[in-house]
């Protein structure tokens, strides 16, 4: 295949066009009769996964070349029995990608990444736009020519939709689709405002523009997360009790996907919910650019463990990544920035003091600035750290702050509703 015709491949992942965006929409599949076919393509797409990877690093150690993406799609074509070519190339493409985000980071200096090298068992089917077909609500993909097809029902609302892609994805303990279509453009923000956010543990974040502050309360998401790494814990516990293949194991383990399911679709709701009030506050005060601020740096010397860290942390990744998308549709940038003491940074008197309470106070005898909350605070002084390159003198705080809550209707009644059905 020609340079060329890849490279427009790959732009169908990337909303680039000016009169429409492409969006995901992920739902779970019941495949009925089609799920040992499903499974043969998981199967086979893994082989090709397996199959580039032991290739490109072979040739790497023999020889000391690494073979390109191009030089890859020529190996792997024709070798496959069942998946469509495009297909093929997908996955060589997503190899392709995890390498060299992977090589970036390790120029950076992250050695301890490794580069892909686990065998794998089962892998993600990508259908590109030529093996799509669909009428209505139904769907055809099409694999290699004499291999049979998928066939699906889409979901009432995909009626008609543009359809660029479909993956077909093994989430915990079922099939979902991931349909990559295509929606009209939102009408950009003309915006000339900078703004920053500062995400927090009290709240879930907090606003400004330098003007006017917003803070958003993060008890809901909180508490959310709460349950469920406290609930993760005992089913673990419970799971590690029983023995391998047992009905007692079995099922726990489809109660604890079951648990999973239900309390992620909670917290997407209520990210939904957070990001629509950022994106309104960013429309309103006609923001061009959002500096974000990201913890990651900054906690990750107070915990020891990657893990609990990363499961302290993960709603407000998800948060960021979802704010992000929904302002790059109306075109608003958004910027990731390292937090380096911005919440502890006095505003009047630009000295440092680690904070404790939820009202900013100045540890500077002198000065002893307080009364305004430490997360307005904190927004504000990545507002100024990012205009001004540090932090200023006597910097003009948000003379207005309001305080929202997302709300969430009828958590209380469904989780009730889970706990009798478990
Ligand atoms: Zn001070």
């Amino acid at each position: 295949m020609s340079k060329l015709k890849k490279n427009a491949n790959k732009k169908i992942g990337a909303p680039g066009n000016e009169k429409s965006n492409l969006l995901v929409e992920k739902f779970p599949v019941d495949l009925g009769i089609f799920e040992p076919l499903a499974r043969e393509l998981q199967r086979e797409a893994a082989r090709v996964w397996n199959t580039v990877c032991s290739v490109h690093r072979t040739l790497y150690i023999r020889n000391h070349v690494w073979l390109n993406e191009a030089g890859m799609d020529d190996f792997v074509k024709g070798k496959f029995d069942l998946l469509h070519s495009q297909s093929v190339q997908a996955v060589v493409s997503t190899y392709y990608e995890a390498w060299e985000r992977t090589r970036e980071l390790r120029e950076k200096g992250h050695t301890d990444w490794r580069y892909p090298y686990r065998k794998k068992y089962f892998f993600t089917v990508t259908w590109k736009r030529s093996a799509i077909k669909h009428r209505g609500t139904y769907l055809r993909l099409s694999n290699k020519r004499g291999v049979k097809s998928l066939e699906l029902e889409l979901p009432e609302h995909l009626k008609g939709a543009v359809i660029h892609q479909v993956q077909l994805v093994w989430h915990r303990n079922g099939y979902w689709l991931h349909v990559t279509v295509e929606k009209p453009a939102l009408p950009e923000v003309q915006g000339d405002v900078y703004a920053a956010a500062d995400p927090g543990e009290v709240h879930a974040l907090a606003l400004t523009d330098g003007e006017e502050a917003l803070v958003i309360s993060g008890r809901l998401l909180r508490s959310l997360a709460r349950l469920r790494n406290k609930e993760l814990r005992k089913f673990q516990r419970a799971i590690s009790r029983t023995k391998k293949g047992s009905r007692r194991r079995k099922k726990l383990l489809a109660a604890k996907y079951k648990f999973l399911n239900w309390i992620e679709r909670q917290m997407e709701h209520i990210l939904h919910a957070i990001s629509a009030i950022v994106v309104r506050w960013c429309e309103k005060r006609k923001v061009k650019k959002l500096f974000y601020g990201d913890p990651s740096g900054v906690r990750e010397k107070d915990c020891g463990r990657k893990y609990n860290q990363r499961m302290s942390q993960w709603p407000f990744g998800w948060l960021r990544k979802l704010v992000e998308y929904k302002l790059k549709l109306r075109g608003i940038a958004v910027e990731k920035k390292e937090e380096h003491g911005t919440s502890g940074t006095c505003p009047k008197c630009a000295g440092y003091t680690k904070q404790s309470g939820r009202v900013y106070k100045c540890g500077n005898k002198d000065c002893g600035f307080t009364g305004v909350h430490r997360d307005v605070v904190g927004a504000s002084g990545i507002l100024d750290v990012n205009l001004n390159g540090e932090f200023t003198k006597d910097r003009k705080l948000p003379g207005e702050v309001i305080y929202v809550r997302p709300v969430l209707r009828k958590v209380k009644q469904r989780r009730k509703k889970h706990k009798t059905a478990a």
